[in-house]
């Protein structure tokens, strides 16, 4: 497999593995050191073109950037150093994702602002994702993740820890629970009582829970005014809520931060499935009737 066709969720995998053998159960593996990984794995993959400089600085356009050494066959990533300690991880994280992936159509390099990032349906937009699924699989690989989370309760306590193991920031920590959790949980981000994005687990869209928060053709979408983060209120150990989210039951956890803005994760109560036997029974037999 050439490098081209290779995911970023399959680099993110390849670095990962490589990473578990140089530190077994040392308890400096993490948080990634993401800039001696950058180095190292393009000097020994990549002698011809390796990420040869990674340097902050106050910059003011762009949070990061992959850029052609003038001159030379080398590559650098320059970050926002004005950042919190976490984003600046993710940052590099991202830059090293479009060194990896995307290197060979950006002659030029590439600015990375993520505020900026408007046009959800571009091949730009594609190209960020890629990036920032790369960043999160290095970041925060998912056997040790799971071996984190596994029967804990879900607070922003936990959370914190996961983000202070991975020098994540707790929203991307939050999205990478999302990600791989059995349960259904939504998070979303408001700002003056609308809905400005939200993301939700796998079972979660399975069971219709999720707001189409950036369809453009729809409405904003109001919080409900009972909710926590209508009320800008701090809910840090989660609230339960009954049928004020989807007409169901579930606990609220609500971070307020800035003017009117909240961070919201709502985790929803288990489905126990109903397996009809009876009717698949029924319609197996039909089929054997008919046909053997
Ligand atoms: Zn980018």
């Amino acid at each position: 497999m050439t490098y081209k066709e290779k995911s970023p969720e399959s680099w993110a995998n390849d670095i990962t593995r490589i990473l578990n053998d140089v530190y077994k159960n040392d308890e400096n593996r993490f948080p990634v050191n993401v800039k001696n990984v950058a180095l190292e794995i393009s000097k020994q993959k990549f002698p011809n073109d390796p990420i040869t400089l990674i340097e902050g600085n106050s910059f003011d356009r762009f949070e990061g950037m992959l850029k052609p050494r003038e001159g030379k066959n080398e590559w650098g990533i320059f970050y926002n150093n004005n950042m919190p300690k976490g984003r600046i991880n993710f940052t590099i994280a991202h830059e090293f994702g479009h060194y990896l992936l995307h290197r060979k159509l950006l002659l030029k390099g590439i600015e990375c602002d993520y505020g900026a990032m408007k046009d959800w349906n571009s091949p730009e937009t594609k190209r960020e994702t890629d990036a920032n699924t790369f960043a999160a699989y290095l970041l925060m690989p998912f056997d040790d993740f799971r071996k984190q989370t596994k029967n804990k309760k879900e607070t922003i306590a936990l959370f914190k820890n996961l983000s202070e193991r991975y020098g994540t920031s707790l929203i991307s920590t939050i999205l990478r629970w999302i990600e791989q959790t059995e349960k259904r949980a939504v998070i979303i981000e408001s700002i003056d009582g609308y809905i400005d994005w939200s993301w939700s687990s796998k079972n979660a869209k399975n069971s219709r829970i999720y707001f189409s928060a950036r369809n453009p053709n729809q409405d904003p979408i109001e919080l409900p005014k009972e909710s926590a983060a209508y009320s800008n209120s701090e809910s840090l150990e989660g609230i339960t809520q009954k049928n004020i989210w989807f007409n169901e039951t579930c606990v609220e956890i609500n971070i307020p931060y800035e003017h009117n803005n909240n961070l919201t994760l709502l985790i929803f109560d288990d489905v126990v499935e109903e397996i009809e036997d009876a009717v698949y029974t029924d319609v197996y037999d039909e089929i054997m009737k008919k046909h053997f």
